[in-house]
């Protein structure tokens, strides 16, 4: 985990899309930003022209499988599969089995994403005990075990009563922690096998509506603002939700919110196939949800991307419809999938691409190493990165232990070909180093 020593000069990579500069890397930090750099005698030197140079990413949600169903993934793989993405930084959602929502259990994944080396693992600690949603877990010791938990999240379950939630609120204040909502009535989603809508009708599925969604993400912001806390918002998948969230951030509460790549990029019609790749929690919704994600991101509504990475082993996601699990995999795929959807479009520049998917998610995941700009002296987490390049999904080639991949068969700009992690490549030539 520490800096190898090795001093690397990367040559005429572009800083965020700008102009083509060297970049030195020694001890485990950046050194030095500019053109003609000199080599020191035992320096490495790396040749990135063309490439893109951005801060590693940050991934504010992912699901690493570890421990309980490491026949989906583990830690040594899905952090692998972040390298290859581009990622030095993910949070590992608690719903594993046991689940996070001990300091035993998270500081046994902490230790075994340290042990992987890939890139740094930030369990996220459940909110209540066993994801039941009936009583606080135990949030102070999670907060102060050798983890540091400070991001907090049933996530796959909503917390959907109010004064837990406005509890999990309260407490988490005393350490400046974060509630992360998977914002789910379940009531209203009780059998919801696809966005209620039009396809929906002529599909004969049973709906799940944008409201379900909505209401709890009203409601969270209401209690945050009630008690003065922060809140985060996961996976936002409507159009009405940010609506909501921009009317909540205007109030100038401590409102956050991601995206996945997946709800930038697809819509409800995929459904149509029947083909269980497309089923995934909270559900693909419409053209025009799509269009007010993209346009959320793009604006700050929005603050950064997560990739919901999901990885289900065949026989969970090769199945019929009704009973395949939900969730996708994302970690190989999210940069490229935000080139086509957000900068192929025009939507965002490369410095935004690294404020959201860098720099907004370390703040909001309270990684203080993470996330920071490319300057000297900062710590060398960085990833280079090739948009010229356009190639077809193949999730044979993914270092995830599942295939799960809703982009498969899609051709897709961009190829992540190296990524540092303070200072040492966890990833070279778009390969494992
Ligand atoms: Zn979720």
């Amino acid at each position: 985990m520490t800096a190898d020593g090795t001093t690397w000069v990367i040559r005429g990579a572009r800083p965020l899309g700008g102009e083509p500069a060297d970049i030195t890397v020694a001890d485990g930090a950046i050194t030095g930003i500019g053109p003609g750099a000199a080599a020191p005698s035992g320096a490495q030197v790396l040749d990135a022209s063309g490439l893109i140079a951005l801060p590693g990413l940050v991934d504010l949600h992912s699901h690493l499988r570890e421990p309980g169903r490491e026949d989906a993934e583990t830690i040594e793989t899905g952090t692998l599969a972040a390298a290859l993405g581009g990622f030095t930084a993910v949070h590992a959602m608690a719903n594993t089995d046991p689940v996070a929502d001990t300091a035993g259990v998270t500081e046994q994944i902490w230790r075994l994403g340290r042990a992987a080396g890939r890139c740094d693992v930030q369990p996220v600690g459940a909110v209540t005990a066993g994801l039941a949603g009936s009583r606080l877990a135990e949030l102070g010791a999670m907060a102060e075990s050798a983890a540091r938990v400070r991001v907090f999240s049933d996530d796959g379950h909503c917390v959907s009563d109010a004064v837990l939630m406005r509890r999990a609120l309260e407490y988490v204040k005393a350490f400046d922690g974060v509630i992360a909502q998977h914002a789910q009535e379940p009531t209203l989603t009780e059998g919801a096998q696809m966005n209620e809508g039009v396809a929906s009708g002529r599909l004969g599925l049973a709906g799940w509506p944008a409201v379900a969604e909505e209401a709890v993400i009203a409601r969270d912001c209401l209690l945050a603002a009630h008690v003065d806390s922060a809140l985060h918002i996961c996976h936002v998948s409507t159009a009405g939700s940010v609506e909501i969230i921009r009317w909540a951030k205007s109030k100038g509460w401590r409102v956050t919110a991601e995206v996945t790549p997946h709800h930038l990029l697809l819509t409800d019609d995929l459904v149509a196939t029947y083909d269980p790749v497309y089923k995934v929690n909270p559900p693909l919704r419409t053209a025009t949800d799509v269009a007010a994600l993209r346009e959320a991101l793009a604006d700050g509504t929005i603050d950064c991307v997560a990739t919901d990475h999901a990885p289900h082993p065949v026989e969970d996601k090769e199945t019929e419809w009704a009973v395949a699990a939900h969730g996708m995999t994302g970690l190989e795929t999210a940069l490229r999938v935000v080139q086509e959807a957000m900068v192929d479009t025009g939507l965002l520049g490369w410095p935004e691409v690294a404020d959201r998917m860098s720099a907004r998610p370390a703040v909001i995941g309270r990684l203080a190493g993470q996330g920071r700009p490319l300057a000297p002296g900062e710590p060398a987490n960085l990833v280079l990165y090739n948009p010229a390049t356009r190639e077809v999904v193949d999730p044979a080639t993914h270092a995830s232990r599942s295939r799960n991949s809703p982009f498969a068969g899609m051709t897709l700009p961009g190829q992540v070909m190296a990524t540092f992690l303070r200072g040492r490549p966890t990833v070279l030539d778009g390969k494992p180093a």
